[in-house]
């Protein structure tokens, strides 16, 4: 039986004007039609739900997440095995509760976040998608013994190859690179370059032979430039970026994703927690500014930008990962390219926007109802007192517990059924 959901406005991750009176029908867990209720027709059996005008968006994608971190003060994210595979099934099902129905996590624990995928998967538990990059590949230095479950060290192009082959047999839908130093390890320079040129070359061409992309994590100029240059997808976090506009203009030529991850820092400087080791408040105090400034300058010049929040690292937790679509509008992005950067944008940065991202017929029908208007305040994203429900696959994936579900509801709308 059909779903329809009717009396919504639409917001369909594409960047189009939103619609009033429109129609969403969903068959088989795909959008059959989304448009205005005047275009619809058809007679098939259906459970119509009538949403009173709320707003409908796609389900948000969150395309740097790190599914192993609780927010931890201190950015020790360490558990035992077991302990740490129920701690990633947690956080990504804070994810799914709040609105994120894709999660791209880029640097996980133990390989444990992809057993939990496949618990996902195989329908035992609710969870969001999943999209994987197992390690993150770095080169020798002290991340490495702080981040021990997460890091997988290489060095040289010999090894480099190595690493990647061992993440795609493992899973991974993507490869993670660290190619210069990082923010949260406190000996880390944050613009220092880490691989040289024909080791980040190596490691993305290896990639591309399994057809994976490659997230590079890059805070200095020198190594945005090298990563770049080698022919990685997306920038993670870009902080110094705006120092050279030439590499602007060549990510926006070559369409290479900047995911600025702005929320880490703000929610560090915010929060003015004293468990916050004194090292990572300082770092973030000094770069904020700059990175900034790089997603001002990246979004003026048209390069292609995903949203990311980072959720895992300190005081950064899952379920608010919403305030990061908030931070990029505050940082000069229009209402609608912010819900685009996480919606039909991170889509395409994880090279899955064939299925995911839009409302627009043949897609999941994975989306969210607000009872506010998100492009009169992005904060509406944040704030989950305005999330009324979270469908994936078009089925109710979630429903905070203070809101009523739409009458009409049979349990075969419902996730987890058995
Ligand atoms: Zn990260």
């Amino acid at each position: 039986m059909d779903t329809i959901l009717k009396n919504i406005t639409l917001i369909d991750g594409t960047g189009s004007n939103p619609i009033g009176d429109a129609i969403l029908a969903i068959r088989d867990g795909k959008t059959l039609y989304a448009g205005p209720a005047s275009g619809w027709s058809d007679t098939n059996e259906a459970i119509t739900l009538d949403l009173g005008g709320q707003f409908v968006l796609p389900g948000l994608i969150d395309a740097h997440v790190h599914l192993a971190g609780s927010g931890e003060a201190d950015s020790q994210f360490r558990a035992e095995d077991g302990a740490m595979a129920l701690k990633i099934l947690s956080n990504a099902q804070k994810n799914l509760a709040a609105g994120i129905t894709t999660v791209r996590d880029l640097g996980g624990w133990n390989e444990l976040e992809f057993v939990v995928r496949e618990w996902i998967q195989r329908g035992e538990f609710a969870g969001p998608r999943l999209c994987l990059a197992g390690r993150f590949i770095s080169i020798t230095e002290a991340g490495a013994d702080y981040y021990e479950g997460m890091y997988r060290v290489a060095d040289g192009v010999d090894e480099i190859r190595k690493a990647v082959r061992e993440q795609v047999r493992h899973g991974a839908d993507l490869i993670k690179i660290g190619v210069t130093g990082a923010v949260l390890v406190e000996h880390g320079v944050p613009g220092a370059t880490h691989f040289n040129e024909d080791e980040v070359q190596a490691l993305v061409e290896e990639a591309g032979k399994f057809g994976r992309r490659v997230a590079a994590h890059a805070h200095g100029a020198d190594g945005i430039r090298k990563a770049i240059r080698a022919g990685v997808h997306t920038i993670e976090h870009g902080t110094y970026l705006y120092q050279d506009p030439l590499a602007v203009q060549w990510m926006a030529e070559h369409g290479i994703f900047l995911v600025p991850t702005l929320k880490v820092g703000w929610d560090i400087i915010q929060a003015n927690d004293s468990n916050i080791p004194e090292w990572i408040l300082e770092k973030n105090k000094a770069t904020q500014g700059e990175a900034q400034l790089s997603l001002k300058m990246a979004y003026e010049a048209g390069v292609p930008i995903a949203m990311g929040s980072d959720v895992g690292t300190p005081l950064n937790v899952h379920g608010e990962n919403g305030l990061e679509i908030y931070w990029m509008g505050q940082a000069g992005m229009s209402g609608m390219d912010a819900i685009v950067a996480a919606t039909g944008n991170a889509a395409r940065a994880l090279g899955w926007e064939a299925w995911i991202g839009t409302l627009e017929p043949g897609r999941v029908a994975d989306l969210i109802v607000l009872d506010s208007n998100p492009l009169d305040d992005l904060y509406v994203l944040a704030d989950k007192k305005h999330l009324q429900f979270v469908m994936k696959d078009g089925r109710i994936a979630a429903c905070p517990a203070d809101h009523e579900l739409p009458s009409g509801l049979l349990a075969e709308h419902l996730l987890m059924i058995h």
